[in-house]
């Protein structure tokens, strides 16, 4: 039997905080002010990313002049630029918002206040970064750039210098040009300006690429940090490559190599590295070896495909139908899974950077965003039909849920303004939508008017997919996908959003221990209450930072309403 391949990829790979600030910075600007967005050069270098932003009419422009409308807004990136610059931009009477990584600004006032005191400054770094470029114009005139030791050497000879690094610069490569820099100045003080998260990242990278066959590099060509990711891993591993995407892997690279190390830029986002994980298992054999892999094969392309949502829907749909003490009825569930089903994957097939395994992709569809579109448009309708089986109100609100969900990723004409500039709307649409098709419709179909148990039903799930739409929401976000405040955790932010769940957790299980004491069905809402440490266990899980990759996250996430209904049928 061969050797199994073992794949590693770096913790430290993603976006890293002045990225994803910058991004989040953006894109709540588009939402907000329906403007034009310009960004002085690209946002960041990755390409999938800049033309996702397109899509968002935030353009990148390579000049001051190219900015022709007046009302647009001005967005300085993470990489700063020069005072004298900024000043520029400020005298446009265009409005500008800094998106300077802080880091980087922490580097500039390095610089300016050792220029201030008459140092000259030795920037070690590439010159034509935007960065350095930014950096520079701190230095009163008497900055010289370097790109290592060799260069420090030809330096003119300095009284006071100040030597800092790009903040992406190479530890061992600033550390020799500091050493140099001892010969050229007469007193020299030492800036180790190198960010945090970079050097993590690289330590991570010669720790893992000392003992790889192979280590693949993710991010964007034109990426300095990248390319500066890919020089260390080239001198230290056996094998490098740097790829943009994972169609860049062939099945030649994987030959003979049993470990293999997964490292990505600071602006590569997790999506296309998982999406490089998925191919570098594939090719590597990983994926076909052991039974319990073809499972877990089977397991992606099952989640992947919005199957295991619809599973989700209905077994939700059982409990709630338990909960109303109405005779289990196929259709509901089937109603209920057709409609998760088609919301689901219309929403998969508008999101970029869907984290679905290539394999997956080619089994369920030949193309697979186009086709999605199809099968969520007509599951969705079948879902709308079979509903009107059951009256006109249930068939004009099971219409009326479904055209919003397919809706909501879209502008709406009529001057409507996008459902999706609400906060947290897409967790309330969500939660809404799902509540009616798992729990008021049977109500409805069951008693004609709605009775008590109904609206317990409705209130039960609605929290629960409410919490289901948020930890999606909080996956999506580990993943570096681009999402904004139509997510609640997005829009309230880490704290207040796991203080809300911990609250949903605990009135779900107050009123459940409220019908055990009161003997209503007090066999179901046992179960139930046993089933919500699960619930409370994901959020623990969530909340100390162990989210795996998507699929795995959106697998245990759902895996919540199957559990419950698994309780609530024994009960
Ligand atoms: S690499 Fe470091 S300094 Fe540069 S944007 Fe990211 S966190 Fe900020």
């Amino acid at each position: 039997m061969s050797e199994r391949v073992q794949i590693t990829v770096a913790e430290s790979a993603g976006f890293c905080p002045g990225v994803k600030n910058a991004i989040d910075k953006v894109l709540e600007l588009a939402k907000s002010r329906q403007r034009t967005i310009y960004t002085l050069g690209p946002l960041i270098h990755n390409k999938q990313v800049i033309e996702t932003l397109k899509e968002k009419n935030i353009r990148a422009v390579g000049s001051l002049e190219e900015v022709k409308d007046r009302g647009a807004i001005l967005v300085i990136r993470a990489h700063g630029v020069p005072p004298e610059e900024e000043a520029r931009i400020r005298a446009l009477g265009l409005e500008v918002v800094d998106a300077t990584c802080p880091l980087v600004k922490h580097v500039q006032k390095n610089i300016q206040a050792y220029a201030e005191r008459g140092y000259s400054t030795i920037i070690v770094g590439d010159k034509d970064h935007a960065e350095v470029v930014g950096l520079m114009g701190y230095t009163e005139g008497r900055g010289y750039v370097v790109d290592g030791p060799e260069e420090v050497k030809k330096l003119p000879r300095l009284g006071k210098a100040n030597i800092v690094a790009q903040t992406t610069q190479e530890g061992e490569v600033f550390l020799a040009a500091a050493e140099a820099a001892r010969a050229v100045a007469g007193e020299l003080a030492v800036s180790n300006t190198i960010c945090n998260p970079t050097r993590q990242r690289q330590k991570e990278t010669v720790e893992f690429s000392k003992d790889s066959d192979l280590v693949i590099v993710v991010g964007g060509k034109n990426s300095a940090n990248t390319a500066r990711l890919f020089q260390i891993c080239e001198r230290l591993a056996r094998r490098a490559v740097h790829i943009e995407k994972e169609d860049e892997l062939g099945p030649e690279l994987f030959k003979g190599a049993r470990k293999v190390f997964i490292t990505a830029g600071a602006s590569t986002p997790s999506w296309m590295i998982e999406r490089v994980l998925e191919k570098a298992r594939e090719l590597a054999g990983e994926a076909e070896g052991h039974a319990l892999e073809k499972l877990a094969f089977l397991w992606k392309l099952a989640v992947t495909g919005s199957l295991y949502t619809a599973l989700a829907a209905a077994a939700l749909t059982y409990v709630c139908m338990r909960l109303e003490g109405s005779p289990v009825s196929g259709r509901f569930l089937l109603m209920a899974g057709l409609f998760a089903f088609s919301l689901h994957m219309a929403n998969r097939a508008v999101e970029k950077g869907t984290a679905a395994p290539d394999r997956a992709r080619r089994l369920l569809f030949v193309r697979y965003l186009r086709q999605s579109r199809l099968a969520a448009l007509f599951c969705g309708a079948l879902a709308v039909l079979l509903s009107a089986a059951l009256g006109w109100k249930v068939f004009l609100a099971a219409a009326f849920f479904w055209a919003a969900g397919m809706l909501y990723p879209y502008k709406l004409p009529l001057g409507f303004e996008r459902f999706g500039d609400f906060p947290a709307s897409k967790d309330i649409v969500t939660a809404l939508g799902w509540a009616f098709m798992c729990a008021y419709a049977p109500g409805l179909w069951r008693g004609g008017a709605l009775s008590n148990s109904t609206h317990l039903a409705v209130f039960f799930a609605f929290l629960l997919v409410f919490t289901r739409s948020v930890l999606f929401g909080v996956s999506n976000a580990h993943s570096d996908m681009i999402v904004g405040k139509e997510n609640f955790y997005k829009a309230a932010g880490p704290r207040f959003t796991y203080l809300t769940l911990f609250a949903i957790f605990a009135l779900l299980a107050a009123v459940l221990l409220m019908l055990k004491d009161m003997g209503w069905r007090s066999g179901l809402a046992s179960a139930l209450l046993t089933g919500m440490l699960y619930y409370l266990g994901l959020i623990l899980f969530f909340l100390f930072g162990r989210i795996p990759e998507r699929i795995n996250a959106e697998t245990l996430i759902d895996t919540q309403f199957l559990l419950l209904a698994a309780l609530a049928w024994r009960s």
